[in-house]
């Protein structure tokens, strides 16, 4: 029978991930137990529970949006006995789960503002006449132009997924 772990190892495998040792979890927590992420948001994420749902479940996992939790600091790749490779597992799940249209909203409106102003906060002309009530230099809504060419070719050239509008 066709498994959720068949269908991974197809599409992930060839991307140097060895999904069957997604077998091999023996759930000793010791991932969920590391991560700094399940410590502040415990009742959003886990790791452990995420990576059993990813081998039973992978195509409901793909639209969820705990995926999109991990902060890759991979001490739970650092720590697993069973040298898993937790967070490249999440981190290429994520990307297939981009390949198939699931994209949460809060990053991709974070990703058009970089795109469309070369910053991460949307600078507006209140927050710059702040600025200048605090001595500091005004600095406009978007970087030079120079520096939005190079960001949209950097996008271009490192993205495996395009912003859906
Ligand atoms: S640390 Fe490794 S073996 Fe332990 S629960 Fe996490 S993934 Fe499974
Ligand atoms: S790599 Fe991700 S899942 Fe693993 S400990 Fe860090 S934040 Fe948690």
């Amino acid at each position: 029978m066709e498994t959720e772990i068949a269908s991974i190892s197809k599409e992930l495998l060839q991307r140097s991930i060895n999904a069957e040792k997604l077998r091999y979890c023996y759930g000793c927590g010791t991932c969920t137990a590391s991560c700094p992420v399940a410590k502040v948001v415990p009742e959003n994420f886990n790791p452990r529970g995420l990576l059993q749902k990813i081998f039973f479940d992978l195509n409901k996992t793909l639209t969820e949006d705990e995926l999109w939790l991990c902060a890759w600091c991979y001490t739970c790749y650092e720590r697993c006995p069973q040298e898993l490779k937790t967070t490249e597992i999440f981190l290429l799940t994520r990307n297939l789960a981009v390949e198939k249209g699931y994209f949460p909203k809060q990053p991709t409106a974070l990703i058009k503002l970089i795109l469309r102003s070369g910053r991460t906060l949307e600078v507006t002309p209140a927050r710059d006449r702040k600025r200048a009530a605090l001595g500091l230099r005004e600095i406009g809504e978007t970087v030079s132009e120079k520096a939005l060419r190079e960001i949209k070719i950097i996008t271009e050239k490192s993205s495996t997924w395009r912003v859906r509008e």
